[in-house]
């Protein structure tokens, strides 16, 4: 995988970078390393930095790499308010959905309706169940990912 403008832009801050198995190697810039301890790792977009000399965690070693955090995590905020955003959407939908065939069986079961109205009915429950079924099947492909 290619790597991130971000993690470029990180590593070049860094001294004694080296290629460690998924992720890389560097000193660490909190406290004044002489053999690089800390860890760099991308994973999907997300960029994990780690020293297991002194234990600094990512917002210490962005500080004093002069990285800001939201630098490091925007992209991957963002991205997760849009994926609740779509879910509470589509729960939203479920919701309206099963008042709307709640309404219907209620007309169905008390009312004195035509034979004809009586389709029509069954019919408005049978194409929102339908609905119902895809965007229940939407809602578990998002939670899979
Ligand atoms: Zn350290």
């Amino acid at each position: 995988m290619a790597m991130s403008v971000l993690l470029e832009n990180i590593l070049n801050r860094l001294d004694k970078v080296k290629r460690q198995g998924r992720g890389y190697v560097a000193c660490c810039p909190v406290h004044g390393d002489k053999n690089p301890s800390m860890r760099i790792k991308e994973v999907d977009g997300k960029i994990l930095m780690h020293c297991h000399a002194c234990h600094a965690d990512i917002q210490e070693i962005a500080q004093a790499i002069g990285i800001e955090m939201s630098d490091l995590f925007e992209d991957s905020l963002s991205e997760h308010s849009r994926y609740r955003a779509q879910l509470n959407r589509l729960q939203r939908e479920v919701d309206t959905l099963d008042n709307t065939i709640l309404f219907y069986q209620i007309g169905l079961e008390n009312g004195d309706l035509t034979a004809k109205d009586k389709i029509q009915y069954v019919n408005h429950i049978e194409s929102r169940r339908q609905m119902l079924l895809e965007i229940k099947q939407t809602k578990q492909r998002l939670i899979e990912i």
